[in-house]
């Protein structure tokens, strides 16, 4: 069964997510976005982003699933699992996975969790990298590792470890801000009232 997610933010899961988790991520990306979060009852197949030979399951497989379900109207399709997830063979594990300006990320919680956290720890390093890989879907860049911006849209390669998700920070710059308010501007979706006050300090 899908849902009609027009106006919202749909979340996708591929495979179960334990209980107390979920709800608890959808209520900080809608915190932090302003749109309200529907989870589709229904979930994805496992099968097609399945690759033995690999450490993970095919992050981009697994985008493409998420976008081919999304439809217009919808803010953003995000996908959600606890399997691993990795764009190659010679990649261990992702956090998040987004293409610029598609209107579909993905998150892992696997490697998230390598260090059996707490769920609120847990809850919000997954918000973390949504919000990150919502970000890309808006267009926003990274910005680079030594510009000393404090930014939830900092790189990659800063954000490579439990360590460094924990030490970074869920918001957005002002510049970031501000290309969001623009991105709103130019899509059919229209922007919450509130987005642009609420999206720099949306949550911590
Ligand atoms: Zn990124
Ligand atoms: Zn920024």
């Amino acid at each position: 069964m899908v849902l009609d997610s027009t106006g919202k933010l749909g979340l996708w899961r591929l495979g179960d997510i334990r209980d107390g988790i979920l709800g608890h991520i959808a209520h900080k990306l809608r915190l932090a976005f302003q749109f309200p979060v529907l989870i589709q009852p229904a979930y994805l197949d496992e099968r097609p982003s399945a690759r033995p030979t690999w450490k993970g399951l095919s992050s981009s497989v697994f985008l493409e699933q998420v976008h081919r379900r999304h439809s217009a109207g919808t803010f953003v399709s995000l996908g959600i699992t606890e399997a691993n997830i990795v764009p190659d063979a010679r990649h261990n594990f992702l956090f998040g996975y987004a293409y610029l300006g598609l209107p579909a990320a993905v998150i892992s919680l696997h490697a998230m969790e390598a260090d059996a956290p707490t769920p609120d720890i847990l809850i919000m390093r997954a918000a973390l990298v949504a919000v990150h890989e919502i970000g890309h879907t808006l267009g926003l860049e990274h910005h680079s590792y030594e510009s000393g911006v404090n930014c939830v849209m900092v790189g990659d390669a800063k954000v490579d470890s439990i360590e460094t998700l924990d030490g970074g920070t869920s918001q957005f710059c002002e510049a970031c801000r501000l290309a969001c308010a623009r991105f709103f501007q130019h899509r059919a979706v229209p922007m919450a009232p509130a987005l642009s006050r609420r999206l720099p300090r949306a949550w911590k």
